[in-house]
């Protein structure tokens, strides 16, 4: 039922609340899933992101309950998951103590978990939750489910904590709870999303600055290509990237990536074996790029912020190898059919690519790329507009 296009999620999860508890909500909150327009695999090297939310939003309604237990619900998931407000602080880290169709649940849960430990006054109180953010193609789906839960356990645990402290919680969820090590870039531009901006982020200041973008002004669309090859963040490849990265910053005495510049990368190249010094070239070539966006997107030189996403890609393709056939072809044909600039967007082995497109070219584009996947044999892709959207909010 996730991404049915049938109902408004919002209205499904206060049904989903009702079928639980026979009661309708204290409250609904919300929170956006998100496309990165530049910057990737830069967060946990404590570099820059320029992501921003999307009009795909995840919803929970929620009611309190007295007997201190917290119980989940996804229209995503066959069953709701159950656990004790008093089991909490043992429940994380540790092996998933649950089935794993239930596994979902460790990020709700999770995100309980880290509020109580963070100091919240929890109480028991049933959560259920509907979406459509598509899940598992790189528009972080994880980030909207932690957002939402975040925001509703924030105001009604009363733990008064802003928005970027709840994109720690949200992150330390994903972290600890389910085990996936992801930087705080996706709970930020969920948490911290503007209408018509993107977000530009220092990950490791955690300052944040909205950078209006003036698509609609501009006759700009971003096209989001959905290749739906989903991808598994927690799995070998995003570990080894991340592990070359730190491998990459101990060679080169620092800290993190960050703090090598391009002007470096020779230094680097002596350094290192090829492998490594590809994966550091991305990462610094990377942090630059997304320097380069902002000021193109200030001087409204949107023909620039093309040739930067465009460049963005071709430095995941060939330095950092996490781009998939799919991606490489969607990129490629929406480039061919006219997009100002495209790029595959999130971690990558799968998930979504993004293109930047004038609004008189996006059904050519679209129809392009559909051509390209029927001509390759790929699973048809799922080709949607975006626009920057407001991050996490009580809607009710
Ligand atoms: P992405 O964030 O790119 O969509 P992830 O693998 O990081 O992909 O997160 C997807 C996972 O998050 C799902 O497999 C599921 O466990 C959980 N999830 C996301 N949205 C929901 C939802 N609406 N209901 C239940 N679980 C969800
Ligand atoms: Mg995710």
């Amino acid at each position: 039922m996730n991404g049915d296009a049938s109902g408004r999620p919002e209205d499904a999860a206060v049904a989903l609340l009702r079928d639980l508890t026979g009661r309708a909500p204290e409250g609904v909150w919300s929170a956006p899933g998100r496309v990165n327009l530049i910057g990737e695999h830069t967060d946990y090297n404590d570099g820059y992101v320029l992501p921003f939310a999307i009009p795909h939003r995840t919803y929970a309604a929620v009611a309190r309950r007295d007997d201190g237990r917290i119980r989940v619900a996804s229209t995503f998931a066959d069953r709701p998951v159950e656990v004790a407000v008093a089991d909490l602080p043992g429940l994380f880290p540790a092996s998933t103590p649950w089935a794993a169709s239930d596994e979902w649940a460790a990020y709700p849960i999770g995100v309980a978990w880290a509020l109580h430990l963070a100091g919240a006054a929890a109480t028991g109180v049933d959560i259920a939750i509907s979406s459509d953010v598509p899940v598992g193609a790189g528009l972080s789906s994880s980030a909207a489910i932690e957002g939402a839960t975040a925001s509703a356990l924030n105001d009604l645990w009363g733990a008064a904590l802003d928005g970027t402290a709840l994109a720690g919680i949200g992150r330390r969820a994903e972290n600890e709870a389910v085990g996936a090590p992801t930087g705080i870039m996706d709970q930020m531009a969920s948490m911290l999303g503007e209408t018509d901006s993107a977000l530009f982020l220092d990950c490791r200041t955690l300052e944040a600055r909205a950078v209006p973008l003036g698509m609609a002004d501009a006759g700009l669309a971003i096209l989001v290509i959905d290749t739906r090859v989903t991808h598994a963040h927690s799995s070998g490849g995003y570990r080894e990237r991340r592990a070359s990265c730190e491998e990459g910053a101990r060679l080169m005495g620092v800290a993190a990536l960050r703090d090598v510049s391009v002007g470096d990368l020779g230094r680097a190249s002596a350094l290192m074996n090829d492998v490594t010094f590809r994966r550091v070239r991305h990462v610094v070539t990377e942090n630059q790029r997304v320097l380069d966006t902002v000021a193109a997107v200030h001087a409204s030189s949107l023909e620039a912020v093309g040739d930067l996403l465009t460049a963005s890609h071709a430095s995941m393709r060939d330095d950092f190898e996490i781009s998939v056939p799919e991606l490489d072809t969607a990129v490629q044909t929406a480039l061919d059919a006219g997009a100002i600039g495209a790029r595959m967007t999130g971690g990558g082995f799968g998930g979504a690519a993004i293109a930047l497109v004038a609004h008189a070219a996006v059904p050519a584009v679209s129809d392009a790329v559909t051509a390209a996947f029927a001509q390759s044999g790929f699973t048809a892709p799922h080709i949607f507009e975006v626009t920057p959207s407001a991050g996490a909010r009580r809607d009710m």
